[in-house]
Order: C-alpha cells, then structure tokens, then sequence
C-alpha cells in the first residue's frame, strides 16, 4: 500500500477508536467507510427492535434519516444475528453485506448493513474497517456492563442519567399533542439478601443475582435501561404511559420473582421504590426519591413496591424527608 494511503487509513482508524458516544461511533464508522472504501450506505439495526432500522447513513444524499425496514430483509438480519456470520446478499438489484455485532459474551448488539457501490475497486477494505469497529464496540460495552449479570454498570448509571434526563426534557418539548409517555425510575434492593450469603455462601449468593437479572431482562422491555446499581440492588428507567401502569408492571415481576424457586436458596422477594422522572429535576434528587420509597417499603414489610409522589399525596411521607441529601441505599 503507498505510503500516502496508509497514512489515510490509519488517521481514519485512530479518529474511529477516539469515539467514546455510540451514536458518534457509528456516524464516525459510515465516514470511514465512504472515504475508504467506497460504500454508498450504511444501515445499523439494532438486535433488540431488529424491525426498525436505527440509523441509514448515505454518502450520496448527504441526509441521516431513519427507515422502516423491508420485510424481506428480516429474515436475512435474524440469520446473521443468530449465526454470528457475516453474509453477503443481493438485494433488489444492489450487493448488500451483512455484518454482526456481538459483545464478548456472544450476545447480539445489532447488525450493520453496507450498501458498496457497483464497480468499485475498494470493497476489500470494508470488512478490516468493520472489524476494527467491532472490536472497538465490544471493548465499549464490557465496560459499561457488570461482569456478572450483564447488566448496564453504576458508572454508567452515573454517565448516562444526565443525558437521559436531557433526552426526555426534548422529547417534553417536542411532542405537540404533548402526549409522550412518562419516564420513571425504579430502586430495586433484594430482601435479606445478606441471609442467602449467610445461609449458602457467597457463590450461591451470586447466582442469585444473576438469575434475578435474568428475569428483570427477560420481563421487561428491550427499551428499559437495566442497571446493576451495587451488591443486591438494581436501577431501571422506564418509558410508561402513566403511574397505574408502571405499577401493574412493577408488582407483576415482584410476583414473578416471589414465585419464582431459587435453586437451593427457594424463595426470596423484593422490594421497589420508584418515582416519576421530572424531566427539570436532578439526577440525585430523583434517585433520593426513589430511595426514600424503597426505604418506606423496607420499612412496612418489604415484598412491595412503593410510589414516591403517591406517597406524598396520601400524605403518608412529607416532601421535607426528601431533603436528605446523601444517596443511602440499602
Ligand atoms: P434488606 O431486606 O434490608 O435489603 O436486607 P439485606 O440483607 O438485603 O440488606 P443488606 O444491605 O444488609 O445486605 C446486603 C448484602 O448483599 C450484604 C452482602 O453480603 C451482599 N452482597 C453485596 N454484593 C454482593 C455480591 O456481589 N455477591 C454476593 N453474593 N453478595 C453480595
Ligand atoms: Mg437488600
Ligand atoms: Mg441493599
């Protein structure tokens, strides 16, 4: 390769790997992949809402617009999720590559379509530059992630909630039948967690965090943000329509877990304390909040899941005892 287009590729590459927001990640790849390898157009689809086409990027019209998807192409994208396989497809008359992104414990991130232009000599420098991206992706999310349940970590709790919070102040301001669902957060804190520890030893102890994960991803929505906030307590955000059904939704996976026989360890129950995501308020007070409905639950029986502002209104608590100030959970 000359000199001058080495130096081209590796300034591309160092600009890709100094990208630490994913969706500057992505936009950062579609550029390397237009200047370097002639493609026309980049599609993400993300593994989770496969359905829905996250970004398609064009080199040629000069626009980032999101796209439904063709419904003949689904099939196409489940295979290359499951197999791992990158595969290569003509579809409607153009030479589309499919390539997986996984995370280094296998599970599915999304799928990246490229669209190269007919006749180009520099198709060959595509699937490099994708996984470079890959690796890159990868290395990104085991950071944000707790090792042992997968879960989204603390500090990305503490990275992302400022810009969730931003993200829900927007879509406040644009909905104009002011419609938008709400947005809540929910501490979840294992009852008596230490006794399971006590009773069968801290490797049992773990496996129950894990398969208490399990069902948190596998009863809520592929959209809720999960977190593993520390030891036996877990962070949700959810988007819901209103109070009555983040409630119902709640209480129906505190049963699931209370039902649910732990092996060796059999039943253990939890306890939520959440609040309405007031889209002007502090990351901190929001989560004091919440708090302080997990320590009234806590405090009444645990096994229940509690509302902060229900709390207030009933008069049951009082605004002042939000004033605490420093975050204590349990
Ligand atoms: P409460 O119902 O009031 O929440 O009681 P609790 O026993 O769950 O609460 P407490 O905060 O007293 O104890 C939490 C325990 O969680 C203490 C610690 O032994 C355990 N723990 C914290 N992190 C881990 C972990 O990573 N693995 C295991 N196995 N246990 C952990
Ligand atoms: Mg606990
Ligand atoms: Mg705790």
């Amino acid at each position: 390769m000359p000199q001058a287009k080495l130096g081209t590729v590796l300034e591309k590459v160092i600009s890709l790997t100094s990208e630490r927001d994913s969706d500057a990640l992505q936009l950062e790849l579609a550029q390397t992949l237009f200047t370097l390898a002639d493609v026309k157009d980049v599609t993400v689809y993300s593994a989770g809402n496969i359905k829905r086409a996250q970004h398609t990027l064009s080199n040629e019209e000069d626009l980032s617009k999101e796209t439904a998807i063709e419904p003949d192409l689904i099939d196409v994208l489940n295979e290359c999720l499951e197999t791992s396989n990158t595969i290569n497809i003509p579809y409607r008359a153009k030479m589309m590559t499919l390539f997986p992104l996984f995370c280094s414990n296998k599970q599915s991130l999304a799928v990246i379509m490229v669209e190269e232009k007919a006749g180009s000599h520099h198709h060959d420098l595509t699937i490099p530059i994708l996984k470079i991206y890959h690796n890159f992706v990868a290395l990104m999310n085991d950071n944000e992630r707790d090792t042992l349940t997968g879960l989204l970590n603390r500090k990305t709790f503490d990275l992302k909630i400022n810009s969730i919070i931003s993200d829900l102040r927007k879509n406040n301001d644009n909905s104009v039948e002011n419609n938008a669902e709400s947005a809540y957060l929910t501490i979840f804190d294992i009852d008596h967690f230490k006794r399971v520890n006590d009773n069968h030893g801290h490797l049992i102890g773990d496996e129950v965090l894990l398969l208490f994960s399990q069902m948190m991803s596998k009863n809520f929505r592929d959209q809720d943000l999960l977190f593993r906030f520390g030891g036996e307590e877990f962070v949700a955000v959810f988007q819901c329509p209103d109070d009555e059904t983040m409630t119902n939704v709640l209480n129906r996976f505190r049963k699931v877990v209370a039902n649910f026989e732990f092996p060796q360890v059999g039943q253990i129950t939890v306890s939520c304390g959440f609040t309405k995501i007031d889209p002007l308020g502090f990351a901190s007070n929001i989560v004091d909040r919440a708090d302080v409905a997990l320590y009234q639950a806590k405090n009444n029986g645990r096994n229940q899941v509690l509302h902060y502002e229900q709390l207030i209104a009933t008069g049951v608590l009082t605004e002042s005892e939000d004033t605490g100030g420093e975050i204590e959970l349990f």
